[in-house]
C-alpha cells in the first residue's frame, strides 16, 4: 500500500470480489488481521479445495439486504477478539478497495451481530498507511445508496454451492452437470431426494437429512423421477421457502407432470397440441371416443413415462376394452387423435431458459409407433424450424419450466406438443447432436442464482 494512504478511524471501503461495493470499516490497530462480520458461515467442497460461504448484511440497520458470499479458505485459525472470546475461524483472501488504494488482504470471518460496524481492518492491511484515529472518512466517501441500484441478481462469478436432488447419482446426466459445475469452481452435493424430511416452520424453514439440516445451497437442481413426484415436489417447494434458486419450481415440475393438467395449460396458451379427450365415468365412454372421430388412437395413462403407458387402439371396440380395464383400476387417462404421418418420429427439443440449446429426432424401434430412446428408439441431430423453435420456448414458459425437454411431434397440419418433461435426460441430446447441453445449464445457473436479496427475510 502506498506510504501517502492516510486512513481514519473509520473509512468507507469496498470488497469487490465478495460483491460488495460499500461498507464502512473501522480501524483496529490492536487486531493483526481484518474481520468481517458474516452470518451462515458454511464451509463446503473437498478438503483439498476448500471454500466457505457467508451471508453479510452490510447495513447494519437493514438486515433485509443481505448478500451471498463465497470464497476459497486460506486458513483455520484461533482468534482472540478484542473482547477476549477465542473462536476458530476461517481465513479468506480478498481485494479491499480504499479511496484509490486497492490491495488483497487476508480476512476472518466472524459472526459478531452487535457490533457497530461489519468490517474491521487490521494492523496487515493497513501496512504502509498512515493511520488518523482523530479523524474519520478521509478516503472517498461511498454510501449506501449504490445497493438501491444493485438488481436482485449481482452479476459476479464465483464459487456456487449447487445440490442435485437425484435418486440416481452416478447417472450420465448427473454425473455431466457434476463435471461442467466443477470446471466452473463450483461445488456440486448430490441429494437423495426420498431421504429428505422437511422442517416447517415460517421463521426457520429447513431440510434435514441423515439427522442434520442441510446446509444453504446456492442453487438446487431438481432431477425427480415420475414415481416420487408428489414428495419430490415438497421437497423442491420447501427449498424455495429457504429461499434457494431452484432450477424448475416446484409448481412447474407438477404442472407438467400431471399431463391432463399440462394439456390444458398448453392449449390455454395457444400452443399446438393433438385433439384430446379426458372423461371420469364409464357411462361416457362413448360419447368420449366420439369427440375423436378417427381411428386409430391413443391412450395414454396420465402417470405414464417413458412411453409405458402410451397404447394405440385400432378401432373404437378395442378402444372401449382398453378404456374399460383402466377404468376398472381405477387409473386415469387420456384419449388423444392418431398422428399417423409422424411414422413413429418425434422431435425433442431442449430448452434452457429462452433457447433451444439442441433438438433430436427419435424414431420409434421396429414397427412401434413410440420413439422413446427407453423403449428402444434411436435418435440423430435434427434442424428445427423457426415455428418448432417458438412452440418449444413458449411451451416451457407456459409451464414455468426454466429447463424443459420438449416433445412435438410433425402432423401434416404443423408441429404439435406431445408433452413436456421437467427433468430431461442428458445422455441422448449430448450424444446426438455432440453439444454442451449440461454446460447450458450451469451457465443458465450461474445467470439466474441470487448473490443479493434485497428483500431478504430468509437465508
Ligand atoms: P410418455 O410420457 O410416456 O413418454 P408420450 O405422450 O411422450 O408419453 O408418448 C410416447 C411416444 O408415443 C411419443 O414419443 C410418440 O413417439 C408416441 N406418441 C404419443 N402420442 C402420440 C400421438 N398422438 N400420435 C402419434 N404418436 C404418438
Amino acid at each position: 500500500m502506498n506510504k501517502k494512504l492516510n486512513v481514519g478511524w473509520v473509512e468507507w471501503i469496498s470488497l469487490p470480489d465478495l460483491g460488495i461495493p460499500s461498507i464502512e470499516a473501522k480501524t483496529d490497530t490492536g487486531a493483526r488481521t481484518s474481520a468481517l462480520h458474516a452470518h451462515n458461515i458454511q464451509p463446503f467442497g473437498s478438503n483439498k479445495n476448500r471454500k466457505v460461504r457467508f451471508v453479510i448484511n452490510p447495513i447494519k440497520d437493514n438486515p433485509e439486504l443481505a448478500i451471498y458470499c463465497s470464497a476459497k479458505v486460506i486458513d483455520e485459525r484461533e482468534i482472540t477478539s478484542s473482547m477476549g472470546r477465542t473462536e476458530k475461524r476461517y481465513v479468506i483472501n480478498t481485494t479491499l478497495n480504499i479511496g484509490d488504494f486497492s490491495k488483497e488482504i487476508e480476512i476472518t470471518l466472524t459472526n459478531r451481530e452487535n457490533l457497530n460496524y461489519r468490517m474491521i481492518l487490521g494492523r496487515s492491511a493497513l501496512e504502509g498507511a498512515i493511520v488518523k484515529p482523530d479523524s474519520s472518512y478521509i478516503q472517498t466517501k461511498l454510501d449506501y445508496d449504490v445497493y438501491k441500484s444493485i438488481k436482485n441478481k449481482l452479476k459476479l462469478k464465483r464459487s456456487l454451492r449447487i445440490g442435485i436432488l437425484t435418486r440416481e447419482p452416478n447417472s450420465f446426466s448427473v454425473r455431466r452437470i457434476i463435471e461442467e459445475a466443477e470446471k466452473n469452481d463450483h461445488v456440486v452435493e448430490t441429494i437423495d431426494t426420498k431421504r429428505c424430511y422437511l422442517k416447517i416452520d415460517s421463521s426457520n424453514p429447513e431440510v434435514h437429512y441423515n439427522g442434520k439440516p442441510l446446509p444453504i445451497y446456492d442453487a438446487i437442481i431438481p432431477r425427480i423421477g415420475p414415481s416420487i413426484t408428489f414428495y419430490g415436489m415438497s421437497v423442491v417447494r420447501q427449498f424455495q421457502a429457504m429461499g434457494t434458486f431452484c432450477l424448475n419450481s416446484s409448481q412447474s415440475i407438477g404442472n407438467s407432470r400431471d399431463k391432463l393438467a399440462a394439456h390444458q395449460i398448453l392449449v390455454g396458451t395457444g400452443i399446438p397440441m393433438p385433439n384430446t379427450s379426458f372423461a371420469n365415468s364409464p357411462k361416457d365412454t362413448k360419447s368420449l371416443l366420439e369427440l375423436i372421430s378417427d381411428m386409430p388412437l391413443v391412450i395414454k395413462l396420465l402417470q405414464s413415462s417413458q412411453g409405458k403407458g402410451v397404447i394405440l387402439a385400432e378401432s373404437k371396440k378395442a378402444a372401449s376394452g382398453v378404456i374399460s380395464a383402466f377404468q376398472r383400476i381405477g387409473a386415469p387417462f387420456i384419449a388423444q387423435e392418431f398422428v399417423k404421418e409422424a411414422n413413429g418420429e418425434d422431435v425433442r427439443c431442449f430448452v434452457v431458459g429462452k433457447k433451444v440449446v439442441g433438438s433430436m429426432m427419435r424414431k420409434s424401434s421396429d414397427d412401434d409407433f413410440r420413439s422413446n430412446l427407453h423403449s428402444g428408439g434411436t435418435s440423430h441431430k435434427v434442424r428445427i424450424t423457426k415455428k418448432e423453435r417458438l412452440i418449444s420456448i413458449n411451451a416451457a414458459r407456459s409451464l414455468g419450466l426454466n429447463v424443459a425437454g420438449v416433445d412435438i411431434i410433425r402432423s401434416d397440419s404443423g408441429p404439435k406438443v406431445l408433452e413436456v418433461n421437467s427433468s430431461p435426460g442428458i445422455e441422448g441430446i449430448e450424444k446426438s447432436t455432440e453439444k454442451n447441453i449440461a454446460g447450458e445449464i450451469i451457465k443458465y445457473i450461474e445467470e439466474n442464482v441470487r448473490l443479493i436479496n434485497i428483500n431478504q427475510k430468509k437465508y
